[in-house]
């Protein structure tokens, strides 16, 4: 079961607390536009949506806020192809990959539980324990829409 955005928001809050940092309206609105935006946000795209509630946030402070929501186990930090950093809400007991589109930029979710199991069978076979993975797919959306931005440079990789 997934968490409300005012759930995860009073979870970043005993966070912050906890280690003697404050809740400030800053954090709020960047947390809050993170909990309720769409998944695998950019730390440019996270700042533009804050900014339209705080003015006053900057560059810097999104950076700071993402960090310790993905070191506080309340965010997950994605680096796909592009090298740039993107976030998710981290939710207790949900694993899923990714499939990304090099040319839209497009990221699709999934999980497999047959691709799950062989990746445990694989690790046990080779003397691990599983304690956690990542697995990325690329390549290019069937999508009429992402098609028609064929041609428009070959080296442009929009993520
Ligand atoms: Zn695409
Ligand atoms: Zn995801």
């Amino acid at each position: 079961m997934s968490l409300s955005t005012h759930q995860h928001l009073q979870r970043f809050r005993s966070y912050l607390l906890r280690n003697g940092l404050k809740y400030t309206r800053q954090r709020q609105a960047i947390a809050e536009v993170f909990y309720r935006g769409n998944k695998h946000l950019s730390l440019q795209e996270l700042l533009d949506l804050a900014r339209e509630r705080e003015a006053s946030i900057g560059y810097a402070t999104v950076y700071r806020t993402m960090k310790l929501l993905a070191e506080g186990g309340l965010a997950v930090e994605h680096q796909f192809a592009d090298g740039q950093a993107r976030y998710e809400p981290a939710e207790e007991g949900e694993h899923h990959d990714h499939i990304i589109c090099l040319r839209c930029g497009r990221i699709v979710e999934f999980e497999d539980p047959v691709i799950e199991s062989r990746q445990n069978a694989i690790a046990s076979r080779e003397g691990f324990r599983v304690s956690s993975h990542k697995l990325e797919i690329y390549g290019e959306c069937l999508d009429t829409e992402c098609r028609d931005l064929e041609g428009s440079g070959d080296d442009d990789v929009v993520l």
